[in-house]
Parts: structure tokens; C-alpha cells; sequence
């Protein structure tokens, strides 16, 4: 952190011995005040991003149009961006235009929340023209200016209102509510990857059960049920209800498996989990985990008579065969959630899983055209079919995994159920 912050210094010295004003601005100095790990520092500058190139010997061309130039050093990345103002967000994406400045205090004002517009210079002194350090020590998330301004201006920053309170276990001020309340229909016009950014950070952070009551309570996850038809109204509401079976995501580690148990909490399918983690722009491969533990946990509910999900015990079958269905990571994130759930250690789970000889199709000893050839049949989809039946039977130590008695268990088995070729 000091050493990352030393580096920004020396930027700023830099830029100063060239001739331009240079600060530090936005989460860095935020961070910083209220004893937070940096990750990040950003630099504002008069200098414009042509001077910033000319001045580092490395550097990207991030976001040009805007002012922003990255500089790598030391391998750190600085995001340097000339001073600007924005107007207009029309297609809630990006500004509509952005116009470099020469003052600091105006690039500051076009910030969201009094703590995120203050600025340190060399001399190490705070700039905070709106407040933002008292607002820190209350703990307010306060908009810089009007909230219902600044809200129709972007409705990105409502969700990171609610985002900052519930990672900083602030309140939000009641002009921000008053906003919220006045624009929250405006959601339903930000871009899905903002809003997944966005609430991504929420699930990650330090409150992510107060932010999924805020965005519940707030009204603006309705405002994205036409893009996220699987956040059905009962279901939006049903985060209150999972809320008292005892969901808590800040009990759970990992931002997946936090995922999984929210869409479990609100009583989303497999299917309906898989479409929604896409549509907030997550890659294919942490949606088909996510959705991977939400199955695991609606097979055994499938399987359960009647009762609530994630409050009853399993019975070792059922739980075995979403195994095999769902697969080893499935069934760990799943016990992550259970345990931070019931605060069970997941013993018994954790022996049958153990006690699996084989949990996969692939460790079969035998390969699904060795079975056909040797059974004299052409290869089809029964052969899937037939290695799952396989699998299931040595999963459950019902049979060796020999090739043997594999090839005997086959030939069983297609008597039973394909007819003669
Ligand atoms: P984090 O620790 O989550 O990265 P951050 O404050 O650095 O917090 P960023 O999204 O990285 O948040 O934005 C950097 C800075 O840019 C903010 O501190 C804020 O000053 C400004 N900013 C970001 N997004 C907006 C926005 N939508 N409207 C106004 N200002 C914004
Ligand atoms: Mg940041």
C-alpha cells in the first residue's frame, strides 16, 4: 500500500516538474482515509493525455476519447485522466460528451458521492470541496449535489449508492433515498454490464446481504425484470424469505458460490440461474458454475418430500446421484453453502463423497466404443445412457469398476432396456 502510493507520488512529481497540476482522486484517497486496502490508485492532471504519453515511457491508450491514459509503473497501472466534465448520458452507457477542464474542483464535481471527490496533491493536503471526509466519519453515502439530479444524469450511481453503503456499513442519506425513489425506473435503461459490474462488486463485498434488501426494498431490481425475466416478482420478494430460512451470503467465501446461494435464497431453477448470470454478462464459465450448484441443490430438493430446500437433511441416494449429475465442484460449493446455512460441518456429506470410488463417466475402466464394440452394437446415444447407468451403479459401490464386470453389467443392461438391433 505505501509502496503503491509512493509510486503515485512520484507520478505526481512527474507530471508537476512538466508543468501540470496532478492529484489523486476518487477510491484511492477514499480508501485511504477510512484505512482500506488500495488496489488502485487514480491520478487527475491538467496535463492532456498527448503530454501524459510523451511523459511516461510506458503507457496504454485506455480510454483516449475520455482522458484517460494508463501508466504502467513498476508494474502497477495508474489510470491518468486529464480533468473533465461529462454532460448527458443518453444511452446510460457512457457520456455523451466529455470536455477537459483546467480546474481540479471541476473535475471533482462531476463525481457521484462526496467521498469520492476529494483529491490529495504532493503537498499530501485533502482537497474536499463537498464534505466528503465528514460524510465518511458519519458514515453517508450523500450525492455530490442534488441525488435526483445526479441520478437522471446517470441511474448507474443508484446502484452504487447502495453498493458503497452496504460495503462500508454506511447509511445512505435521505435526499439519496428521495432520488432512488424519483429515478429507480431509469435502471431498466443501464447497460447489463454496468449493472453486473456493479452488483458483481455488491456479492463480492463486506454487506452483500444488505445490498440484495436494499435493491429489494429500494424497488429497482424490479425495474430489471424485463431483461432478467427470471427475477419473477415472487422471487424478488422471495429474497426476504430466504433471508429468514437464514441465508447469509457474508458467511459464504467466494463470489461464485455467494452467486449460487442468492439464486437458491430467491428460489431460482438451474435454468432460470444459468440465463440471468449470462444476461449480467458473466463469462460461460463462472454461470455454469453458478448454475452447477443451484442444480445440485434443486435435484435434492427434487428429491426431498416436500420440504424447504437447504433445511433438511439428504438421504445418501439422492445425494450421490447429484454428484454424478452435477459433478465434484458442484457438490463442494453446495456444502459451502449448507454449512454456512445450517453451520453444519457436512460430515456425513463429506464421507459418502469420500467413500465414492468413481465420480465421473471418465473413470469408468472402460470407454463407452470399447463397450460397443464389444457388445457388438453401433454406437449411439445409448451409450451415454448406458455409461451413466454404469456410473451409478460403481458410484454407489454396487459394482466394481473392472472391465469385467462392467462388460457383464452392459450386456445386462442393454437386455433390459434397448431392444434387439
Ligand atoms: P472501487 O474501490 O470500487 O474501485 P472507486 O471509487 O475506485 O471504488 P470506480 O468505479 O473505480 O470506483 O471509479 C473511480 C472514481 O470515478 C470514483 O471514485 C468516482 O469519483 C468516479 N466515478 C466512477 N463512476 C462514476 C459515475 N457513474 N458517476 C460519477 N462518478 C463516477
Ligand atoms: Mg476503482
Amino acid at each position: 500500500d505505501e509502496r503503491l502510493w509512493a509510486e503515485g507520488l512520484k507520478l505526481l512529481r512527474t507530471l508537476a516538474d512538466a508543468g501540470h497540476e496532478a492529484y489523486m482522486v476518487g477510491g484511492s484517497v477514499r480508501d485511504r482515509l477510512i484505512g482500506r486496502p488500495l488496489h488502485d490508485i487514480d491520478i487527475a492532471t491538467s496535463a492532456l493525455p498527448e503530454a501524459v504519453q510523451a511523459l511516461f515511457p510506458r503507457t496504454l491508450p485506455t480510454g483516449l476519447q475520455h482522458g484517460t491514459v494508463t501508466v504502467i509503473v513498476d508494474g502497477d497501472p495508474f489510470e491518468v485522466t486529464t480533468y473533465r466534465t461529462e454532460s448527458g448520458y443518453s444511452d446510460s452507457r457512457r457520456p455523451d460528451e466529455v470536455a477537459f477542464v483546467t480546474d481540479v474542483r471541476e473535475d471533482l464535481s462531476r463525481r457521484d458521492f462526496t467521498f469520492n471527490a476529494m483529491a490529495v496533491g504532493l503537498d499530501g493536503a485533502l482537497l474536499d470541496p463537498f464534505g466528503g471526509r465528514e460524510d465518511l466519519s458519519a458514515g453517508i453515502v450523500r450525492t455530490v449535489g442534488r441525488a435526483a439530479d445526479r441520478f437522471g444524469e446517470d441511474a448507474l450511481r443508484m446502484l452504487r449508492a447502495i453498493r458503497f453503503g452496504a460495503e462500508f456499513g454506511f447509511e445512505l442519506a435521505s435526499d439519496t433515498w428521495e432520488g432512488i425513489a424519483t429515478h429507480k425506473q431509469r435502471l431498466s435503461h443501464v447497460a447489463m454490464e454496468r449493472v453486473g459490474a456493479e452488483w458483481d462488486k455488491m456479492i463480492a463485498g463486506q454487506g452483500p446481504d444488505q445490498a440484495c434488501a436494499w435493491l429489494q426494498h429500494s424497488g429497482l431490481l424490479v425495474h430489471l425484470k424485463e431483461r432478467l425475466p427470471s427475477l419473477t416478482a415472487a422471487r424478488i420478494d422471495g429474497w426476504g424469505l430466504a433471508n429468514a430460512r437464514a441465508i447469509r451470503l457474508a458467511a459464504i467465501d467466494g463470489i461464485d458460490v455467494r452467486w449460487a446461494a442468492y439464486w437458491i435464497g430467491v428460489g431460482a431453477s438451474e435454468a432460470d440461474a444459468l440465463s440471468a448470470c449470462k444476461t449480467l454478462r458473466m463469462s460461460g464459465k463462472r454461470s455454469a458454475r453458478i448454475a452447477a450448484a443451484v442444480g445440485f441443490e434443486r435435484r435434492l430438493a427434487d428429491g426431498r418430500t416436500g420440504g424447504p430446500a437447504l433445511l433438511e437433511g439428504c438421504d445418501q441416494r439422492n445425494w450421490i446421484e447429484a454428484v454424478l449429475d452435477y459433478g465434484v465442484p458442484a457438490a463442494e460449493d453446495w456444502l459451502a453453502i449448507e454449512v454456512s446455512v445450517r453451520g453444519f460441518e457436512g460430515l456425513a456429506e463429506r464421507d459418502w463423497l469420500a467413500a465414492m470410488p468413481i465420480t465421473r463417466v471418465g473413470q469408468l475402466a472402460v470407454r463407452g466404443d470399447e463397450l460397443s464394440k464389444l457388445l457388438g452394437r453401433s454406437p449411439g446415444p445409448w451409450v451415454a445412457r448406458l455409461l451413466r447407468a454404469l456410473l451409478s451403479e460403481v458410484a454407489h459401490g454396487k459394482l466394481p469398476n473392472e472391465k469385467a464386470d462392467l462388460t457383464l453389467a452392459a450386456r445386462n443392461w442393454i437386455t433390459r432396456m434397448l431392444p434387439p438391433e
